[in-house]
């Protein structure tokens, strides 16, 4: 059965950009619920229970087709938030082999940023802004809905949540001061351990 994986830090760590009421309900209620609806879709499939969420998504093809589309919103919704969270702390900077290659790619973190949050911003619904790693450099892509790049085979190394229960409490309809309030709260230090592992796989 997957369980809901603990934060690292406390919900009002991220104020004032990610609000504490937000974090809480983001975690306990909303990523709580994909975990049990994923739970639920495999009640009837021991055989697939042992599998990690990531490898059922990574392998929808080969999911029954009952089941599919539950293990595809549900599975990817506890992947993405279980690789969201970690990717939030206040006060890190761009470092490492990830800023040389958002150098190499973007030409420059300001160019970088400036492309993700408006990916992000022009994403229509709900969905996620990635950043994704190849031996070719950094890509950013968006995703519909739950799905997450690794079922294209791309490996995330950055994602954003841009569904409104992300933001909404605290900036309603403006998703742009929520995008430019995430640059503040980016683990640098994960992304490029992200980086780095995706460069060895
Ligand atoms: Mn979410």
């Amino acid at each position: 059965m997957h369980t809901l994986p603990e934060l690292t830090y406390s919900y009002d760590a991220l104020e004032p950009y990610i609000d504490q009421q937000t974090m809480e309900l983001h975690h306990t209620k909303h990523h709580q619920t994909y975990i049990d609806k994923l739970n639920g879709a495999l009640e009837n499939y021991p055989d697939l229970q042992d599998n990690t969420a990531e490898v059922l998504i990574s392998n929808l093809d080969e999911i029954p087709e009952d089941i599919r589309t539950a293990v595809r919103n549900h599975g990817g919704g506890h992947v993405n938030h279980s690789f969201f969270w970690p990717l939030l702390k206040k006060d890190t900077h761009p470092g490492g082999a990830f800023a040389q290659a958002v150098q190499k790619s973007f030409g420059g973190f300001d160019a970088f940023r400036e492309q993700f949050s408006s990916a992000a911003t022009l994403l229509f619904g709900s969905g996620w802004t990635w950043v994704v790693a190849s031996s070719s450099g950094l890509e950013i892509v968006t995703t519909a809905n739950q799905d997450n790049p690794i079922s294209q085979r791309k490996i995330p190394v950055l994602g954003l949540d841009v569904w409104e229960h992300a933001y909404y409490l605290k900036y309603q309809n403006r998703r742009p001061e929520y995008i430019a309030a995430f640059f503040e709260v980016i683990n640098w230090e994960i992304v490029d351990a992200n980086y780095e592992k995706a460069l060895s796989s």
